[in-house]
């Protein structure tokens, strides 16, 4: 009774005016709160127990859902991104879809559909318009939006969002930062959204061709390294705010907030937990979507790993938060060098000025030693910074900064190359995949120089188009 009293009253909430949204909803006590989401997570747990997917699942655990009152009480039931595949998004069905959006998927994997109503683009939409009016946006401020229409959902949730705080808006999509630059200029907007990456290369052009008085910046779709944030923050002497999301989660999980210190997280919508939990309190995160009808999600797996900070936070919103993510649980593996994950490498090029922030790193196996390969995308490959001193700059941040690493690499246990390489010659889907686990050399990565290269045929394998097949087998060359 008193949870149905509560949701009436963060419906009715919702639909004030932002300040006194805010307001209201920090006023609910936390014990209250927390059996709103409870109640919501039980519904959810009864409409999802229709679905196919939960259906045979349910049934091979033995879970009667009528026990259940937390998503604890599943033990170790998850759902993850292979699921999805796996099964198709249909078998996760339990009401009508009105729309559908598209995972990413990095090079490699294939893209997953997740489907939503109206009313839940909607819920979604008004919960965003709460967070951006937290960071000061506001209805006289004049919006363009760069983020990548194609099949994403982020467009629409901002789109909705808008619709609330009744900005002006216009939608360039994702095209070349030059050509943004030139178009979007007549509007003069003084908040841009777009992908971290692609905000860093905009901002590059306006750093040489003029800039204009922005309110801030708002990225989303990956993560930023703070070097990067603190050059476009110089670049437009304003802020950059970074929102966390997932197609699956249907955008915002967590919005930063004016310290920009993690996200501060959605439990209106989205009931959290971290799994494989390190004493630190590091796991991955899991969701369990509460107000989601057509297609909802129990225990998700998010495969981003990070922390669930239930400090206050110095800004003073009542939101608890996610902290910043440390990296994706596939790109988090062990070799030669140690246990690492993308942000040890970010840390590497931090402060090395030929270095964007586009790399990726590549791990074998050669010659009984583990090989990392770290490519990075040199900004300006031809003003004289030559591959050494790249290298060397980036070794002495090891050195420094990763004593541990560092004496791994003293002691032979792996090789690492650094590679500078073109401008956008890394990504090739929308998220750039940060560490990449190869089963073998990769045919490309060894030094010509060291090699004497040749090329036999493989016997009996023929390839499709009936011409044979030809391996290239490499040789050190020890002289
Ligand atoms: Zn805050």
């Amino acid at each position: 009774m008193l949870s149905l009293v509560t949701e009436q009253f963060e419906k009715i909430a919702l639909r004030t005016d932002p300040t006194l949204a805010i307001r209201l909803l920090a006023s609910i006590p936390d014990p209250i709160f927390q059996r709103l989401q409870r109640m919501r997570f039980r519904h959810t747990l009864k409409i999802a127990a229709k679905a196919p997917f939960y259906v045979e699942q349910f049934a091979k655990r033995g879970i009667d859902i009528r026990k259940i009152r937390q998503p604890a009480d599943l033990g170790d039931f998850y759902t993850s991104g292979d699921d999805l595949q796996k099964y198709g998004a249909e078998a996760f069905l339990t009401g009508r879809a009105e729309t559908a959006f598209e995972t990413t998927g990095t090079a490699g994997s294939e893209t997953k559909s997740v489907f939503f109503s109206n009313r839940e683009l909607d819920e979604m939409g008004r919960t965003s318009a709460l967070g951006l009016y937290q960071l000061g946006l506001r209805r006289e401020d004049v919006i363009v939006s760069a983020f990548d229409v194609s099949f994403w959902v982020s467009p629409s949730v901002l789109r909705t969002a808008l619709q609330y705080l009744g900005c002006f808006h216009v939608e360039a999509g994702k095209i070349p930062p030059d050509e943004f630059y030139e178009r979007a200029r007549r509007y003069r907007p003084n908040v841009i959204f777009g992908e971290p990456s692609w905000v860093a290369r905009f901002s590059e052009v306006a750093a040489k061709r003029g800039t204009w008085p922005m309110k801030f910046l708002f990225a989303g779709g990956e993560n930023i390294n703070e070097a990067t944030r603190r050059q476009i923050e110089e670049i437009w002497d304003a802020r950059v705010f970074m929102n966390y999301g997932q197609t699956e989660s249907f955008g915002v999980i967590g919005c930063e907030c004016s310290a920009q210190q993690g996200y501060n997280r959605n439990e209106l919508n989205f009931y959290f937990e971290t799994v494989d939990t390190k004493p630190d309190g590091e796991g991955e995160l899991v969701f369990t979507t509460l107000t989601r009808e057509v297609m909802p999600l129990i225990r998700y797996r998010s495969t981003d790993v990070t922390r669930l900070l239930d400090d206050p936070c110095e800004c003073g919103l009542f939101a608890k938060r996610i902290a910043k993510i440390k990296g994706r649980v596939d790109e988090m593996i062990v070799c030669g060098m140690g246990n690492i994950s993308p942000w040890v490498f970010a840390e590497m090029l931090r402060g090395v000025p030929q270095a964007s922030d586009e790399w990726q790193v590549r791990v074998w196996h050669e010659d009984r030693i583990d090989v990392v390969e770290l490519k990075v995308e040199t900004s300006t490959p031809q003003n004289g910074h030559s591959p050494d001193a790249l290298g060397a700059a980036v070794k002495e941040n090891l050195r420094t900064r990763f004593p541990d690493f560092w004496k791994n690499l003293e002691m032979k246990l792996y090789d690492l190359r650094i590679k500078p390489v073109t401008n956008d010659s890394l990504r090739t889907t929308r998220k750039l995949k940060r560490i990449v686990a190869l089963d073998e050399p990769p045919v490309d990565s060894i030094p010509e120089v060291h090699i004497i290269k040749e090329t036999s045929r493989v016997n009996g394998h023929v390839n499709g188009n009936g011409s044979s097949l030809k391996k290239a087998v490499w040789k050190v060359d020890q002289g």
